[in-house]
């Protein structure tokens, strides 16, 4: 997270784990984070992706195009993250909220 965040050069308020049943992760208006705990059961490059997917959260709210060329310039290998945890992770949350 904070080498992440220097890097994004953004901030950010408190952390949580918790179980999720439906999403990887999350960032409020006040820039808290919430992070599945299913994220241990995924890969190093897919829990990178998704804390840099929240911390630019932190720019702006939103999934537009601005907000995933800011993402590939930290993460040019996003899509392939994104593709694994649709299929792999998806898989694991199935399994752990059965
Ligand atoms: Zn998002």
């Amino acid at each position: 997270m904070e080498y992440f965040a220097k890097l994004i050069g953004v901030n950010y308020g408190r952390i949580t784990i918790r179980n999720q049943k439906t999403r990887w992760g999350s960032c409020s208006s006040r820039g808290n984070l919430n992070f599945n705990c299913l994220l241990m059961l995924t890969t190093p490059e897919a829990i990178d992706y998704v804390v840099v997917h929240e911390l630019f959260h932190r720019k702006q709210m939103n999934h537009s195009k601005a907000f995933w060329s800011e993402v590939e310039k930290i993460f040019p290998d996003y899509k392939t993250q994104v593709k694994w945890l649709r299929e792999e992770g998806y898989q694991i949350m199935r399994r752990n909220h059965s």
